[in-house]
């Protein structure tokens, strides 16, 4: 992920006439943090923040606790949150962070006292001023309130706006669950209108329905009642229905702790037949990495969305965008979850709550900008949608620094 992300900026840096000066000093991170976590049992994890830039505003980015996580791939995800922020033009920076473990061999108190031990090391370098960190792969609303707690005790700072993601009751803001899903609708929605395809009944497929594949799914089919859902996979299976799967249904099915292997009366594949499903949109929601070279030709989908982090490698998206398939990138797709992060971060400074409606109507017309800036570049400059964002992102960061902020 770090070479093909440092691959896409310095394409982007070339296409900017950039000096290479400039170029690695995109490649670089301000900051990067590795520590060991010791329990009090004697179990040692290793843990992990890396700040890439903050000359946009504080760096922004998640946490998550799996056993992969590592020092470049925490430094990609780093550098693609300091151009995700530019692309979507909010006033954060990037970062990102983990500790390599699997949160499912430890016991609830091992996880509370990893949580804390996690923003002991690191609270002379966070807080609401210089770095807010969020949630990410397996870390939720209730490990993001005891880093809260933790850092308040620490500090004795008492505006919540350390960490984003936190519990409603907690200083959490409404519509924060949704967002990446409901995020991803919009963009979609605006590259359709740009398109002049609004009126379409389109077919989709989805990969993942997880929270953000669930809600993407759950809020198009009340907002687009004409389009069918023909196919959806979760790590056990794909399921498929030519006349159109019920999206509520399934997610109260999942949220129940179903798997779509277990279901009845559907048609049942692999889980990475929903790859080949042919629709008009296939969002990926899942993992990165899932489109290849290899898969690549078996997919059929003339758009796909890049809800996951990275899930199309970068000769697939050449070779995609080659045969006229466009990829709505991830930058931009699942930037609804940040972006409302942020909304949080001023609520919690100000001292205000939003109402929900008033958080999605900010939502949308900060996303449709965004996608109306990504797409006139990509027209304009005759590039792919994901080499587009970059190049903006690009951009957006190097006018930053030259401005001397
Ligand atoms: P999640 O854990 O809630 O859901 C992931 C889903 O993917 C699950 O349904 C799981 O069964 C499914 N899955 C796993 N392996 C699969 C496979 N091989 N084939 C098909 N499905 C598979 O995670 P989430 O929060 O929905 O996040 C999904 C992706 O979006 C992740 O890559 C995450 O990094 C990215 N993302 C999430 C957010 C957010 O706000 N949650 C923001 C930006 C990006």
């Amino acid at each position: 992920m770090l070479k093909s992300t440092h691959q896409a900026i310095r394409s982007a840096g070339e296409k900017l006439g950039l000096t290479l000066t400039q170029v690695e000093d995109l490649l670089e991170v301000d900051a990067a943090h590795e520590f060991e976590i010791v329990l009090k049992n004697g179990k040692r994890f290793t843990g992990f923040r890396t700040q890439h830039s903050n000359k946009r505003g504080p760096y922004k980015g998640g946490v998550r606790f799996h056993p992969e996580v590592d020092f470049d791939e925490v430094r990609a995800l780093a550098t693609l949150m300091s151009l995700k922020t530019a692309v979507v033009d909010i006033p954060l920076g990037g970062g990102k962070g983990g500790v390599a473990v699997n949160p499912r061999d430890l016991s609830e108190a091992e996880l509370e006292e990893l949580a804390r031990e996690y923003v002991r090391h690191l609270a002379p370098h966070i807080g609401p001023d210089k770095d807010i960190p969020a949630p990410d792969v397996n870390t939720n609303p209730k490990i993001i309130d005891w880093f809260v707690d933790e850092y308040s005790k620490i500090t004795g700072d008492v505006t919540k706006a350390s960490f984003t993601g936190k519990s409603l009751q907690n200083g959490g803001s409404e519509g924060r669950n949704a967002a990446t899903g409901q995020g991803g609708l919009f963009v979609l929605e605006e590259f359709l209108e740009l398109e002049g395809r609004q009126n379409e009944p389109l077919t989709y497929a989805v990969q993942g329905f997880g929270n953000v594949g669930a809600f993407f799914a759950e809020l198009t089919q009340k907002r687009f009642p004409s389009w069918r859902l023909i196919a959806v996979s979760d790590s056990k299976a794909t399921i498929t229905d030519k006349k159109g799967l019920n999206a509520i249904n399934l997610s109260s099915f999942k949220q129940s702790g179903g798997s779509f292997s277990e279901l009845e009366n559907v048609s049942k594949y692999d889980p990475e037949q929903v790859l080949e499903t042919k629709a008009d949109v296939l969002v990926l929601a899942a993992l990165g990495g899932v489109i290849t070279e290899d898969n690549e030709p078996e997919v059929k989908a003339k758009i796909i969305l890049e809800l996951a982090n990275g899930p199309v490698g970068i000769e697939a998206q050449a070779r995609l965008s080659k045969r006229g398939v466009q990829v709505i990138p991830d930058m931009l797709a699942n930037a609804g979850g940040v972006i409302v992060s942020y909304y949080e971060w001023q609520q919690n400074l100000a001292d205000e709550h939003w109402s929900e409606e008033r958080v999605s109507q900010m939502l949308e017309s900060q996303l449709k900008k965004a996608t109306k800036s990504v797409y006139s570049i990509s027209n304009e400059k005759k590039m792919s949608l994901p080499e587009a964002a970059y190049l903006l992102g690009v951009q957006r960061l190097v006018e930053t620094s030259s401005k001397g902020n």
